[in-house]
């Protein structure tokens, strides 16, 4: 994962990195906006973390001029104060999340986490195992020239197989994903959606088929 880094404090910056650079990060730093906003732009970064107050640019200028070059590297801003404007304006220039100084690191690299695994999700559009691909734009489950849209639930279960190939998916996941802890759904909720998941691989015609494995839960198969 490569970070930018964009803060004036020179020793908050070097810090900044030395914990990102513990974590296998790659770091790159900029101790001005102008500088900042040139690497965001020709860099190819996860995530940047970038400080409101800078001379040259602020955090603000650079993200807004980030986002009108429809650069969607996901920001972090650092306020220098509990200032709720300052955040409202930072999300509003496009940031996508922002810390208040001092913070912990922890908590900072919790974050980057959570965003760069954002990223991720945004970039993937469909699911494949085998001849069986899922839409995730559309719901649509294709095998071949076939297709067929799969209701909320039954999408929300096929995704989640799809995304656990190499491991079995036991029915609490499932429940706890797709229904919520707080729910009541059970065991027979999950085992209904599972046979309209196998109608619907039938009647695709895939190699594939939901296979349970007892007392643990499924996983996708390939049938020879
Ligand atoms: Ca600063």
């Amino acid at each position: 994962m490569k970070i930018l880094i964009v803060e004036d404090e020179v020793r908050l910056a070097e810090a900044l990195s030395q914990i990102m650079r513990e974590q296998k990060y790659q770091t790159d730093i900029a101790h001005n906006g102008n500088d900042g906003l040139d690497y965001a732009l020709y860099g190819d970064y996860d995530v940047i973390v970038l400080d409101v107050m800078l001379p040259g640019k602020d955090g603000f200028e650079v993200v807004k001029s980030l986002r009108a070059a429809k650069k969607q590297t996901p920001v972090i801003m650092l306020t220098a104060r509990d200032d709720i404007s300052d955040k409202i304006k930072g999300l509003d220039k496009g940031a996508d999340d922002y810390m208040t100084k001092p913070f912990v690191p922890e908590e900072l690299l919790a974050r980057i986490r959570a965003l760069s695994r954002r990223q991720g999700e945004v970039m993937v559009e469909e699911l494949s195992f085998d001849d069986l691909t899922l839409s995730l734009s559309t719901n649509d489950l294709c095998c071949g020239a076939k297709s067929i849209h799969l209701a909320f639930k039954e999408f929300e279960i096929m995704k989640i197989l799809l995304s656990n190939q190499k491991t079995i998916v036991s029915k609490e996941m499932l429940i706890s994903k797709v229904w919520g802890d707080d729910s009541d759904a059970e065991d027979n909720n999950v085992e209904a959606y599972i046979s309209f998941l196998r109608k619907k691989l039938h009647f695709l015609g895939s190699r594939v088929a939901v296979t349970t494995i007892r007392k643990v839960g499924y996983r996708l198969e390939v049938q020879e």
